[in-house]
This record gives C-alpha cells, structure tokens and sequence, in this order.
C-alpha cells in the first residue's frame, strides 16, 4: 500500500488525513510532537483543588461559520458531519465592547421607536456590512493588495463611519493579527462576507479539540497510524535527489519511509531545518526566510465558582484617556499601534472573550463559569518577550477582564496563562495565532504555495494556501491540497 506521512495533528494536518484516508487506498501516519491532538486547536483537562474537571482549549476560539464552513465540509465529506455538535452564538449574539460601550444590535421594534412611517421606510444609503455581505466572492481577489484602512477611505472618505472603523478595525485584529495598514483588504472581504452570508459562529460541544480528534478517529477507522508525543516528534524529513523519501521521528530517531510528506508543522522550521535549506534553491529559501507571520498572541484562561456574563462572545477593547490621544482626532488613532506595536506591555489589552462554558456548560462545573481570553502580543514584527514581559501580559489580561466583571478576582478557582512562548515552544509559528499573516503582500496569489519545490513534498497549515479565519484557513489548505493531490494523481 502507498504510504503518505504527515507531520503534526492541528487542523491542517488531520483535515487532510482525514481527507486522504476517507476518499483514497493511501495509508496515513500522522506523527504529532505533542501528547495532545489538535495543536493550537487542541482541548485538555483541568483539575481543580476539589478534583472538579474543567476543559481548557489551547487557545480561544470562536469558530467563524461552524458547520457551514471548511471545518463541516471535512466533516460532511468524511460521512462524520453529525459527529461534532455545534453551539451557535446566539441569544445572545456577538458582542462588542469599545471602550465602556457596549454594542448591541438593535430590534427593529427599538430602531424604530419615535420615528414616523415616512422615517422609517425612507431608503437608507447601503452600509458598510451590507456592502460586505453583498460582495460576490470572485470580485474580493481583486481587493487582495488594498489594505484595511484604504478600503476605509474608498468607501467612507476621510471621514465618517467610525463606529464601524473601530469595529471592523478590531475584528481585522482579532480575525488576522494584522494592522488596519497591513490587514489585506480582499482577505477581509472574503472572510467576514462569507460569515455574513453563513451567519453560523459558534464553539463545538466539548472544545475545540473535538475538531481535530474526530479527523484523527478518521484516520485511525480507516487503518491509519497516529504517532504522539516522543514516538510523533519528527526529527528529520529525508530528501534524496529532490524527492522526499521519508522522515526520520522518535527517541531513536526511527526511519519510516513514504513517497508523500505533508507538512503541518510551521512552514520556517520545516523549510530550513526538518528538511534543510541546502535541499532548495537559493531564492526559495530566500523567499521562506522573508515571509511574515501574523499577530502573535497569548491566551488567559479563567474558571470561577459564580456566573458573570451570559455572553457567548465579547470583543473588547479598554477606554483610551484623553492625554492617551495626544491631542489626536479620533480618525488619526490607529488604535493597533496604541496597543499591541509598540513592543511594549500595555496596561490593559483588547480581548476576545469566549465564555466556553455558555456553548458548553459540561466544559466547567455545576454552578461555574469557564471564560477564554486571548490578546495580540505584537501585529507586524515578531517580538521575543521575556519572562518578566510575559508576567506582565498575564497581569494585563487579568486587568482588562476585570474591568468587565471585578467579580472573578474573588471567585477564581483555576486559570492557565498560555504566553507567546510557550505557543512558540510547543507549537512553532514564533507564537503566532493563526500562521503567515494575512497581509496585502500575502494573500491570495501571494499566499505559499502548498507544492513544495521538492518532489513529494507539501505544506498543510495556516501558512500555506487556504484563505479565511484562523482555523477555517488551515482547514481550507487541506481541502485545497486534497484537490490538488487528487487531481494530479498524488505526484507532482
Ligand atoms: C490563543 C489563540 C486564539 C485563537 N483564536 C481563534 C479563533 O477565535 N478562531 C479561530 O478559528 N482560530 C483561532 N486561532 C487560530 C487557530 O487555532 C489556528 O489558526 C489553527 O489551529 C492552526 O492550525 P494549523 O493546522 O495551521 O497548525 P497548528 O495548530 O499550529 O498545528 C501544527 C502541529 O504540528 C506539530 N508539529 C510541529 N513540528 C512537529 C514535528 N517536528 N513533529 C511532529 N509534530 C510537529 C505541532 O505540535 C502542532 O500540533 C487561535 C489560536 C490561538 C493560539
């Protein structure tokens, strides 16, 4: 049997095992470094002081468009679409908090209100998110090199629309780790068009982890190996004469041999140093050495005997002080750099909140509360924080949270800060959210490709192909590369 060998368990890679395992004779191996299954989107448990079970994810996520999206379609191809339940954010909505103001989608009862039948039927300029929703996705391509803030001004001028701008200013952060400047515009359009249309957020029932697992189930049901831990950690993939011919994984540094290798691990470290920058040609060593990543990140995570919030998801971010602005009008603040550029640890930090545990009550104790916060670290340069820097960003989430709910300082009964560089350490990426940022110089035919130069050779993650938000752009790398693969008869 023909043997295909794929290097890490995050979406990237068990989507395509999965994928390859369900729809063709190959046989799969997946070796995994670490003992969990999923990398950033992995699940784990907690117990706390009682010996009560908690599930932490490794991140924080809300899943763009669930069922409806590149995560169901691995899913539904594989005949396991009824396999993970989804819980919608819903009742209440998405929520955003700019600065002590709470957001809130208007009823139309509301809206309404006061207004006389001549008010309110009177045609209203298109907004901003209609103009976003009603984009066909063929037309976003060619928005791929505008940035953010050039669409702001194409379609606002140089002023006008700043709710939205602030809103849609944090979602690129939150979506991309990207600046409004560096957020690609076309990738921003494809992205929140296609969640608009789909209207399906949401959390799967159990954690995140389930995504990957079940992926995984797929592959093992269908006669595939699954490496973990010591026995996963691929030391080495061997190229021979340009074509792959194996990899080297375990404490005794095994050899296993396969004529395919899909890498999901981080397209930098698999390049120069799982294959070695000598295998390649100058210029494309060049061009892996030059790519960006996206906002790196860290993630707090609280569980508390009391309930807070009803909310599913909460994009947050902290009021600015007059003397903050310096003098600056509103439409000058890019409130991005303010935050997370100035390779500083601010005092309080923009979050996304995701009360797992409102998706998925099981996912904390009876009675208890289970909220999930990450924050940027650095948009644009990577930056190595130091152990001091790191305590700080602990302290800076706590900080935020507490401004919305005071209350969890006195109900804390466990919390996991997961820093930058433990991201980086364990998963790769420098710490990196999602993988190579979404940025106007790379997206769409800019992205890396999934082909590798060499033979039998390809990627499979948020760094390579694939368009869409943090989970859904690695998810739509194994759908593409299973085209890819199959079209060409697995060789290329
Ligand atoms: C804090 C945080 C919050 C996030 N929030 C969201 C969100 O709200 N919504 C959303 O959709 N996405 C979110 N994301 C992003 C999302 O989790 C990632 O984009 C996605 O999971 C990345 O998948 P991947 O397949 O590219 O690779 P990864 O998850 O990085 O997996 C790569 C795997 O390869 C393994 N590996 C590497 N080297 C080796 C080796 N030598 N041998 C064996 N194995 C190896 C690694 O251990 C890892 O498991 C978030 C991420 C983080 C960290």
């Amino acid at each position: 049997m023909n043997k295909i060998i794929i290097v890490g368990s995050g979406i990237g890679g068990s989507g395509i095992g999965a994928l390859i395992s369900k729809e063709t004779q190959y046989q799969v191996s997946l070796f995994e470094k670490n003992k969990i299954i999923g990398g950033r989107c992995a699940s784990y448990e907690k117990f706390d002081d009682q010996g009560r079970k908690w599930i932490f994810d490794i991140g924080c996520h809300i899943i763009s468009t669930c069922d409806k999206g590149p995560l169901g379609e691995i899913l539904n191809r594989c005949g396991k679409g009824d396999n993970v339940k989804w819980s919608y954010t819903r009742n209440p909505g998405p929520r955003v908090n700019i600065m002590g103001m709470e957001l809130i989608k208007m009823d139309k009862k509301k809206r309404t209100q006061g207004k006389t039948a001549k008010e309110t039927t009177k045609k209203k300029k298109e907004t901003f998110t209609e103009y976003i929703t009603k984009m066909p996705l063929e037309e976003t391509w060619n928005y791929d090199k505008m940035s953010l803030n050039e669409l702001f001004q194409q379609y606002y001028g140089s002023r006008g629309g700043i709710m939205s701008r602030l809103m849609y200013t944090m979602q690129g952060a939150v979506m991309f780790g990207t600046s409004p400047d560096t957020t690609s515009a076309g990738e921003f359009l494809r992205s929140v068009g296609f969640n608009n249309r789909k209207m399906s957020m949401g959390y799967p029932f159990g954690g995140t982890g389930v995504i990957p697992e079940t992926y995984c189930n797929i592959i093992r049901e269908n006669k595939g190996n699954i490496y973990l831990g010591k026995e996963g950690d691929v030391k080495k993939i061997i190229v021979e004469d340009k074509k792959v011919k194996g990899i080297e994984a375990g404490l005794d540094n095994e050899f296993y041999e396969a004529e395919i290798v899909i890498a999901n691990s981080d397209i930098k470290t698999t390049v120069l140093n799982l294959v070695g920058e000598n295998h390649f040609p100058k210029d494309y060593v060049k061009y892996i050495k030059d790519l960006k990543w996206g906002g790196q990140v860290c993630s707090l995570k609280v569980g508390i005997d009391k309930i807070v919030t009803d909310h599913k998801m909460l994009t947050y971010m902290p009021k600015i002080e007059l003397s903050e602005m310096k003098g600056k009008s509103i439409y000058q603040i890019d409130f991005t750099e303010m935050f997370f550029m100035n390779q500083q640890v601010p005092e309080k930090t923009g979050l996304l909140i995701v009360p797992i545990s409102n998706h998925d009550p099981a996912l904390a104790p009876e009675g208890c509360q289970n909220i999930h916060t990450v924050t940027a670290t650095a948009l644009g340069d990577t930056v190595k924080w130091s152990v001091e820097d790191e305590k700080k960003w602990e302290k800076t989430c706590f900080n935020s949270l507490f401004t919305l709910w005071p209350e969890i300082e006195d109900h804390l009964v466990v919390k996991d800060f997961i820093a930058t560089s433990q991201l980086a350490a364990r998963f790769g990426k420098e710490g990196a959210g999602t993988g190579i940022a979404q940025s106007v110089d790379q997206v769409g035919k800019n992205r890396p490709s999934m082909i590798s130069p060499i033979k039998g050779l390809y990627f499979c993650s948020g760094d390579a192909g694939g368009w869409g938000i943090g989970t859904e752009l690695p998810a739509r790398s194994a759908l593409e590369l299973f085209d890819i693969l199959k079209k060409n008869d697995f060789s290329n």
